[in-house]
């Protein structure tokens, strides 16, 4: 079994995954450290700790403290083979607006982030039981093109920002499916969805807000 720990940090979410070991999937914000070492100390988890960190995909506000984990935690950083140059330069990958808030919230979605290196390249999926959780990455693209997501043996998903909850990005109502505002194909976004769907998670858990009941979010997502 795998218990999900949601971790609220300044403008998302990370996620602590406890089976047999330990997984962080995403980071936060350059911000975000101390919130972040805090949060996973409350559940009792050193850097040090950690057996892998997934990035769900390379955003600042997703990938934003890597390089100060790295200086503790001495894991794999896992990311798709599309996003190693994003993550190597410290750039985001590309952010595309699909809805007028995307547009209007571009001035500040330019940040940067300390730059590192992933040890390893997920290009179709990867399976964590190597790294002591029942569960795999796959890939999810669409909100970037080298997104990821992660689905438990037990159902649960973590999809960073293939889809989100409430807004503007959380703060009200976040159970609420909605659209991302920014994204590289809709088309592949659809596509990814099913995908994710298809493994018919109870509960699927967003970069911002969240989590969402998993049928309530396929009636949204697949029949609207
Ligand atoms: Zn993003
Ligand atoms: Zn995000």
């Amino acid at each position: 079994m795998t218990i999900i720990f949601p971790i609220k940090l300044a403008i998302s979410n990370a996620f602590l995954l406890r089976g047999e070991k330990n997984i962080l999937v995403d980071t936060g914000s350059p911000v975000d450290f101390p919130i972040l070492t805090r949060q996973l100390g409350k559940h009792g988890i050193q850097l040090n700790d950690l057996a892998l960190v997934v990035l769900t995909h390379v955003h600042f506000d997703h990938a934003g403290t890597v390089a100060a984990l790295l200086q503790s935690a001495k894991c794999p950083v896992v990311v798709h083979r599309l996003e190693k140059e994003n993550l190597a330069s410290g750039k985001n990958a590309p952010i595309i607006p699909v809805h007028p808030l995307g547009k209007m919230l571009m001035p500040f979605m330019g940040a940067g982030f300390a730059p590192t290196f992933a040890d390893i390249l997920v290009d179709d999926a990867l399976d964590l039981f190597p790294y002591g959780v029942a569960a795999q990455v796959i890939f999810t693209p669409g909100h970037t093109p080298g997104s990821l997501s992660i689905l438990t043996e037990d159902h649960q998903a973590i999809v960073g920002d293939l889809c989100g909850g409430g807004w503007p990005l959380g703060q009200f109502q976040p159970g609420n499916p909605r659209y991302h505002y920014w994204a590289s194909s809709m088309e592949a976004v659809h596509a990814s969805l099913k995908r994710v769907f298809a493994s018919q998670p109870a509960q699927i858990h967003v970069g911002h807000g969240g989590p969402l009941d998993g049928r309530e979010a396929s009636q949204f997502f697949l029949e609207s």
